[in-house]
């Protein structure tokens, strides 16, 4: 008989699971409890897939031999509790798709860099010719690819949630960019469940796998001592030399593993900024763990442009600069952008605040933010942490107040940075839709 695999959740991760589950012979169920966007109805009716919407049925679902859980559900709802309790398997996308595939896989996870160093790996080992596929949180998922394509290799972006359900899941090749907190409200507000999370990646790993981690991170660096796994550990850092991995000195990368050396000056990196640095350091170390040609991993590391709403340059405008870090929805994030500019900075801050301690950010706005505008329907916070410390702070509700305001305050030799530290949810639709506003507002001034 066949098995029954049912899907919560009807989006990518939860259409690429059904793919590839009737293309292994499941009897497959998708189940949304909100409306399924119509992109995803009009391939699952294609692909002749029983789904709902709107509702959990569950004598359709409880009958289940397997779940595949999409990562956006928490596992509070009441349908995931009744699975949990009836004892069936819960898994996650990548968990399932993983089973599927003799592939090699990169998995890329951590707080921030996540998209960027996925995309950055990608870009070096499809340079260097393997072939590779680029997956997990970015463009197709992972689970739709393993069913209807042939990689020898998966550059995969893994968020926390998708690592919550993980069994077997095992990289060869993990990378753990940084932990800052993030996403509490799922982890019982208990910082070591999310870090916990975070190091699923490696838990799997054997002695020939690699987990390549961030030295510098303290959240990191404290839990190294308790890391599962069996994996070469290869750390990178900024701050200090190490006899294997990647640091910097005299502004070179330095990237040492299984006796090789790879150098490369920190000018003619494609991505600037100290935290493209790190991001830098983690892609290079896996392009030499696989023993690309250097002068390939050095073009590619040269060549490679930001992504869009990720430190952006938009546009100059009598030579103020504008730039658009709307991915920016975390402190840490917004510390990185602060830190790499070196001008005036007006800077556009804002949006849901998700329990942000600013203090950190406190010594790079006294130096570096001239006039800050507070884009947000609550602005409280950002006034009692900045309101002492920067001369002038607006209030806007709208892009096009922001940029305008911004516009006029600034003089020659500025930069206009959107970099919110904040989720956009009040004003926008995502981070996505705030940085075109952005973008859009800049380009009608
Ligand atoms: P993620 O996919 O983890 O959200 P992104 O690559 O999309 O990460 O970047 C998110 C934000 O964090 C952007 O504002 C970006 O400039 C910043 N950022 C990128 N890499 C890092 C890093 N290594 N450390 C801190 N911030 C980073």
């Amino acid at each position: 008989m066949k098995k029954r695999l049912v899907i919560l959740g009807a989006g990518e991760s939860g259409f690429g699971t059904a793919v590839l589950g009737l293309r292994q012979g499941y009897d497959v169920f998708v189940s949304d409890i909100g409306k399924v966007k119509e992109h995803y109805a009009a391939k699952m009716r294609e692909w002749k897939i029983e789904y709902e919407e709107g509702k959990h049925t569950e004598d359709k679902i409880l009958n289940a031999d397997l779940v595949m859980k999409s990562p956006g559900i928490p596992d509070t709802v009441p349908i995931v509790q009744k699975i949990r309790r009836a004892g069936i398997p819960v898994v996650s996308e990548i968990e399932f798709a993983s089973w599927f595939t003799q592939a090699k896989i990169v998995g890329i996870t951590g707080s921030n860099g996540k998209t960027t160093t996925t995309a950055l790996t990608y870009h070096i080992l499809k340079n260097g010719g393997l072939n590779v596929g680029l997956g997990g949180n970015i463009g197709q998922s992972f689970a739709y690819q393993v069913a209807m394509c042939q990689y020898d290799y998966y550059v995969l972006e893994i968020s926390s949630f998708q690592l919550d359900d993980i069994e077997k899941f095992r990289p060869q090749v993990a990378v753990l960019t940084n932990i800052t907190p993030d996403h509490l409200d799922r982890y019982d507000y208990e910082l070591k469940n999310y870090v916990r999370a975070k190091f699923n990646i490696t838990r799997n790993q054997g002695p020939d796998d690699y987990f390549v981690y961030c030295a510098d991170d303290p959240i990191t660096a404290q839990y190294m001592t308790t890391c599962p796994g069996a994996a070469r550990k290869i750390p990178f850092s900024q701050e200090r030399e190490l006899p294997e991995g990647g640091y910097v000195k005299d502004n070179h990368i330095i990237i040492h593993i299984n006796q090789n050396q790879f150098t490369m000056s920190i000018q003619e990196l494609g991505l600037t900024g100290r935290h493209n640095v790190y991001n830098s350091l983690a892609a290079g170390i896996v392009a030499n763990v696989y023993g690309l040609r250097k002068e390939q991993i050095r073009e590619s590391l040269a060549d490679m442009r930001s992504l869009e709403h990720r430190m952006e340059t938009v546009a100059k405008i009598r030579n103020i600069e504008f730039i658009n870090d709307s991915k920016a929805t975390n402190v840490n994030s917004a510390w990185y952008a602060l830190e790499s500019i070196n001008k005036p900075i007006i800077w556009i801050a804002g949006g849901v605040d998700k329990g942000n301690d600013y203090s950190v950010l406190e010594p790079l706005v006294r130096k570096k933010v001239k006039a800050m505008i507070c884009l947000g329907l609550d602005n409280t916070k950002l006034h009692a942490a900045f309101g002492k410390m920067v001369d002038v702070i607006i209030n806007v509700t709208s892009m096009h107040d922001a940029v305008r305001m911004a516009y006029s305050l600034g003089v020659p030799g500025d930069c206009v940075l959107l970099s919110p530290a904040c989720a956009s949810f009040d004003l926008f639709e995502n981070y996505e839709d705030r940085g075109k506003k952005f973008k859009e507002a800049v380009i009608q001034l």
